[in-house]
């Protein structure tokens, strides 16, 4: 299994660029082998209300457990599917595996919350996405509750029109969208109104810098003007208790992040999380 090692090499070696074209060929491989093989796995973390409390949805994350390595964060292979075209397929998969999970929590009389899964602006070129999705809704009527869809300002990197036309598509279907990361893209403002969107999730980048002076009008500006085109809105990546303090006190919606709940894997979400409604 050589080309198995080597398509490890090349996840430890992507950002130091002495990975080779056999490293990264053996990595698309064992990519495609992961996929066939069920080594994919959605974690789940929390998304609470700030006013109350309490739990109000989760975001379903990724995270692939190669039997010799363990857990690999997304940030290092969802590039690579992107890349090698097999996005669409790992992407229908997480949809999939969102809705299994969240069906499987309400047939045991959970009070199982919307799960918003990731979705990468390549999906929203494609539209079968919002077929899928039609159908899901149509064998499950209970599946438009139990859906949310987050996007990041890189749709604008493509056919806005087109991605604009799919969204408004799985809007329509009670799905709720919103606009992930926001603010670490380009010309956010202009099409934070094109987009058929619900919810902005402000970046961590910005709840890091709050305490600052700047910082914090950063995100009391991102929080009023977000409100003002009606839109709710989470601060993700939060903390520190200093942190949801001020957020609260700017009249943020939600929050995610370590303080509440680091993402765990379903069934731990299921014992800690839910309980029976
Ligand atoms: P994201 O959607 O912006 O997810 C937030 C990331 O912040 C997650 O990293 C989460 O684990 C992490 N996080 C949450 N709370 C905190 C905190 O308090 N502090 C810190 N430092 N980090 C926190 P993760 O799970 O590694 O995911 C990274 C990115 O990978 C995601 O960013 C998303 O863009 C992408 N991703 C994850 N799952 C999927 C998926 O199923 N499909 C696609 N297309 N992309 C995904
Ligand atoms: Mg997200
Ligand atoms: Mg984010
Ligand atoms: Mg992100």
């Amino acid at each position: 299994k050589i080309a198995k090692k080597s398509g490890v090499n090349y996840l430890f070696h992507t950002q130091s660029m002495t990975a080779t074209t056999a490293d990264r060929l053996a990595l698309e491989l064992r990519l495609r082998e992961a996929f066939d093989k069920d080594e994919f796995t959605l974690y789940y973390q929390p998304k609470v209300n700030i006013a109350s409390g309490k739990m109000v949805g989760a975001e379903a994350l990724i995270r692939w457990n190669d039997p010799h390595i363990g857990l690999i964060q997304p940030d290092t292979f969802i590039p690579i599917l992107e890349e090698i075209g097999l996005i669409n397929e790992v992407g229908r998969w997480v949809i999939k595996q969102a809705i299994k999970d969240y069906l499987s929590w309400r047939e045991a009389g959970l009070n199982a919350v919307r799960i918003a899964v990731n979705v990468s602006s390549l999906q929203l070129r494609n539209r079968n996405f919002a077929d899928d999705i039609e159908q899901a809704i149509a064998s499950d009527p209970r599946v438009a509750a139990g859906l949310e869809i987050e996007v990041t300002e890189s749709v604008i990197m493509g056919d806005v029109e087109q991605s604009v036309e799919i969204l408004q598509a799985i809007r329509d279907l009670g799905i709720p969208i919103t606009i992930d990361d926001f603010g670490t893209g380009f010309s956010s403002l202009s099409y934070l109104s094109r987009l058929p969107l619900d919810i902005l999730k402000i970046d961590g980048a910005f709840v890091r810098e709050m305490h600052t002076e700047k910082g914090g009008k950063m995100v009391s500006t991102i929080i009023l003007v977000a409100h003002a085109l009606k839109l709710k809105v989470v601060a993700e990546c939060v903390e520190t208790e200093e942190q949801l303090l001020q957020l609260r006190k700017l009249d943020c919606d939600q929050m995610q992040g370590y303080l509440f709940s680091k993402p765990v894997p379903a069934d731990v979400f299921e014992k800690q999380f839910l309980s029976l409604s």
